[in-house]
């Protein structure tokens, strides 16, 4: 066994366990059933809701019925990633881990500590009959990774905590205690096509960094969106015959195509020479990368009209993206923030998504409706979807105070205080599930999402001690 020579078994057995059973998101049953199971073996109660999170409950200790009940929060799905050469079938297959020195990590797979460890701690402490606490409960919500949507329709009924120790963040010694909200703007408008005139060219962003929204908008690192925009809100004449730009909600841009045709290609080939120099000095400490390109390319059988070719490019090169402001307390934390994330001419349509987000949830409305008010204006017609509401700023309250209190007693450290700006599941939790306060904290995990994960087996013993240890103490 991989982890016969470490000091809490208890809690590698059960992240061994877990990691042998498939948990894609959206594909939780074996899990589910793995944990409903495992409950009903050490007798503890288990309780479920519609949408498939788990809450088993175990009995406080003799004399410590009076604490108010906890809860240690995890969730039970994975991002399956894997090498270009792995064979691996995330349906069915287990993780192959691989124990090296103080980290764990998998063959040719993310490891599933993001939060597979969260599980296992839990596990570790609700299974274990000589740790002290008042009632207790384990939350495994399912979807974190692709919606958080586990933890959005949760059932309050199944919960009984008034606290909540939530284990999905990624760096032992800091504790999240407040996070932003986000909310997805998607606008589009008609744009029909007809007969391409002029010269065609290919015009390409690429080779810039993107990122997550949430955790690397401060980054300032270009929107290729907002960079192809920009080149064609200076040329003076132009056709759209294809554009697409973006992935995801959550990613910045990074690349960005669009084939147009032009009057003067000499006049559209310097005005690209001129950006091109403009955004080598601008982007060469955040996208060294970034490579800006117009080529010939073959005629287009037909392009937008001129007039609303210009219009799409005016509105894409005045929407917003990036930082919107500041945490006035906390300035290197973003408080506001839009991310323009994908443009595209398809089926007749220009469509553009944009996903903001907020510490406050009136700013996030307010910035809503300055880029409805800015589409309104260039003929696109939106609506707004998803949204999850901010875990506002909680280390004043009671529960945060005393956490961080214990945690320094316990730890000997002092914990940095953190408020994100990417979205916790104890943040929507914390807003569905009346009079629970939450913080958020975790070992030491690094490149999650990504087939380089790897977990500290030090860092989290010493969590799984420290929430242990805590969990009588907690008044
Ligand atoms: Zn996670």
């Amino acid at each position: 066994m991989w982890y016969s020579k470490l000091s809490n078994k208890a809690l590698w057995k059960a992240f061994d366990e877990i990691s042998r059973i498939p948990r894609e998101s959206k594909h939780e049953e074996a899990i589910r059933a793995y944990l409903l199971d495992w409950a009903a073996k050490h007798g503890l109660e288990a309780k479920t809701d519609r949408i498939g999170n788990i809450v088993i409950k175990a009995p406080a200790t003799a004399g410590l019925e009076k604490l108010p009940p906890v809860a240690i929060q995890a969730h039970v799905d994975m991002v399956c990633v894997k090498t270009a050469k792995s064979k691996h079938d995330f349906r069915n297959d287990p993780i192959a881990i691989i124990c090296d020195g103080d980290t764990i990590k998998a063959k040719d797979t993310t490891l599933g500590g993001d939060d597979g460890i969260g599980v296992a701690i839990a596990l570790s402490i609700l299974g274990d009959r000589t740790a002290e606490h008042g009632p207790l409960e384990g939350i495994f919500t399912v979807d974190e990774e692709t919606g958080m949507t586990g933890a959005i329709n949760i059932d309050p009924a199944i919960v009984d905590a008034k606290y909540l120790i939530n284990l999905d963040s990624e760096n032992e010694g800091e504790i999240a205690v407040g996070c932003a909200g986000g909310i997805e703007v998607s606008a589009s408008c008609r744009a029909k096509a007809e007969k391409a005139e002029g010269i065609p060219l290919k015009v390409s962003v690429s080779g810039l960094l993107g990122g997550h929204s949430g955790s690397e908008i401060h980054l300032e690192r270009g929107n290729a969106i907002k960079i192809l925009a920009r080149y064609l809100n200076r040329l003076p004449s132009f056709q759209i015959a294809s554009f697409t730009g973006g992935t995801l909600h959550n990613v910045i841009p990074f690349s960005a195509e669009a084939v147009i045709t032009v009057p003067d290609r000499d006049v559209a080939l310097s005005i690209a020479g001129n950006l091109r120099k403009e955004l080598e000095n601008e982007f060469r400490e955040s996208d060294p990368g970034l490579k800006f390109e117009v080529k010939d390319t073959e005629m287009p059988q037909a392009a937008l009209k001129r007039k609303k070719s210009q219009k799409i490019a005016d509105a894409l090169f005045c929407l917003p993206h990036g930082v919107r402001s500041r945490i006035p307390s906390m300035l290197d934390t973003v408080e506001t923030s839009v991310n323009l994330a994908t443009a595209r001419l398809e089926e007749g349509r220009f469509t553009v998504l944009f996903s903001l987000r907020s510490m406050i949830d009136s700013k996030k409305m307010a910035l809503v409706e300055e880029i409805q008010t800015l589409l309104e204006g260039y003929g696109f017609s939106s609506k707004v979807s998803g949204g999850s509401p901010a875990w506002e700023k909680s280390d004043g309250s009671r529960f945060a105070q005393e956490f961080i209190k214990l945690y320094r007693k316990i730890t000997g450290r002092k914990p940095e205080i953190r408020v994100l700006h990417g979205i916790l599941e104890c943040g929507i939790l914390a807003a569905r599930i009346p009079g629970l306060s939450a913080i958020s904290l975790g070992p030491d995990v690094k490149d999650v999402h990504s087939v380089n994960e790897t977990l500290s087996i030090a860092s989290s013993e010493r969590l799984a001690d420290c929430v242990r240890k805590m969990l009588p103490l907690l008044k």
